[in-house]
Protein backbone atom coordinates (compact mmCIF):
# COMPACT_ATOMS: atom_id res chain seq x y z
CA UNK A 1 0.00 0.00 0.00
CA UNK A 2 1.06 3.38 -0.70
CA UNK A 3 4.85 3.72 -1.71
CA UNK A 4 6.60 6.03 0.45
CA UNK A 5 7.83 8.90 -1.18
CA UNK A 6 11.38 9.51 -0.91
CA UNK A 7 12.49 12.19 0.85
CA UNK A 8 14.45 14.74 -1.05
CA UNK A 9 17.23 15.80 1.10
CA UNK A 10 18.20 19.62 -0.43
CA UNK A 11 21.97 20.28 -0.27
CA UNK A 12 22.43 24.02 0.69
CA UNK A 13 25.16 25.37 -0.41
CA UNK A 14 26.89 27.96 1.70
CA UNK A 15 28.63 29.47 -1.15
CA UNK A 16 28.03 33.08 -2.09
CA UNK A 17 26.29 33.75 -4.90
CA UNK A 18 28.11 34.56 -8.13
CA UNK A 19 25.61 37.05 -9.57
CA UNK A 20 24.42 40.36 -8.40
CA UNK A 21 21.98 42.42 -9.35
CA UNK A 22 22.29 45.32 -11.30
CA UNK A 23 21.50 48.55 -10.05
CA UNK A 24 20.68 50.37 -13.43
CA UNK A 25 19.36 47.36 -15.63
CA UNK A 26 17.98 45.14 -12.43
CA UNK A 27 19.19 42.01 -14.11
CA UNK A 28 20.81 39.20 -11.91
CA UNK A 29 24.13 39.30 -14.38
CA UNK A 30 26.58 41.79 -12.39
CA UNK A 31 29.66 39.52 -11.21
CA UNK A 32 32.72 40.53 -8.84
CA UNK A 33 35.87 39.44 -9.71
CA UNK A 34 38.90 40.03 -6.96
CA UNK A 35 42.51 40.26 -8.41
CA UNK A 36 44.67 39.90 -5.46
CA UNK A 37 47.54 40.59 -7.56
CA UNK A 38 46.82 43.61 -8.48
CA UNK A 39 44.81 44.90 -5.45
CA UNK A 40 41.54 45.72 -7.15
CA UNK A 41 38.60 43.80 -7.84
CA UNK A 42 36.16 44.58 -10.74
CA UNK A 43 32.67 44.27 -11.17
CA UNK A 44 30.61 44.31 -14.32
CA UNK A 45 26.93 43.70 -15.35
CA UNK A 46 26.96 40.74 -18.08
CA UNK A 47 23.88 42.68 -19.70
CA UNK A 48 24.02 46.02 -19.95
CA UNK A 49 27.97 46.58 -19.22
CA UNK A 50 28.08 48.72 -16.40
CA UNK A 51 31.21 48.13 -14.66
CA UNK A 52 33.59 49.72 -12.16
CA UNK A 53 36.85 48.77 -10.42
CA UNK A 54 38.23 49.20 -6.84
CA UNK A 55 41.27 48.51 -4.99
CA UNK A 56 40.58 46.11 -1.92
CA UNK A 57 40.69 45.71 1.00
CA UNK A 58 42.05 43.10 3.25
CA UNK A 59 39.18 40.69 3.84
CA UNK A 60 37.67 42.28 1.24
CA UNK A 61 35.06 39.80 -0.50
CA UNK A 62 33.25 40.01 -3.76
CA UNK A 63 29.43 40.88 -2.08
CA UNK A 64 31.66 44.26 -0.44
CA UNK A 65 32.86 45.23 -4.10
CA UNK A 66 29.50 44.96 -5.38
CA UNK A 67 27.98 47.08 -2.19
CA UNK A 68 31.09 49.36 -3.41
CA UNK A 69 29.53 49.49 -6.83
CA UNK A 70 26.07 50.29 -6.40
CA UNK A 71 26.99 52.58 -4.24
CA UNK A 72 29.24 54.59 -6.85
CA UNK A 73 26.29 54.17 -9.19
CA UNK A 74 23.65 55.81 -6.99
CA UNK A 75 26.65 58.45 -5.37
CA UNK A 76 27.34 59.31 -9.00
CA UNK A 77 23.49 60.12 -9.04
CA UNK A 78 23.63 62.65 -6.04
CA UNK A 79 26.51 64.08 -4.60
CA UNK A 80 25.05 64.59 -1.17
CA UNK A 81 26.67 62.22 1.76
CA UNK A 82 24.56 61.07 4.67
CA UNK A 83 26.92 61.68 7.64
CA UNK A 84 27.34 58.73 10.14
CA UNK A 85 26.49 59.09 13.66
ZN1 LIG B 1 23.15 45.94 -15.91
Amino acid sequence: MGRRRRKVVKIVRRTLPEFYLCPRCGKNTVKATINRKRGQVTVVCGNCGLNAAFSIQPQMAEVDAYCLFVDSYYGAESKEETPVA
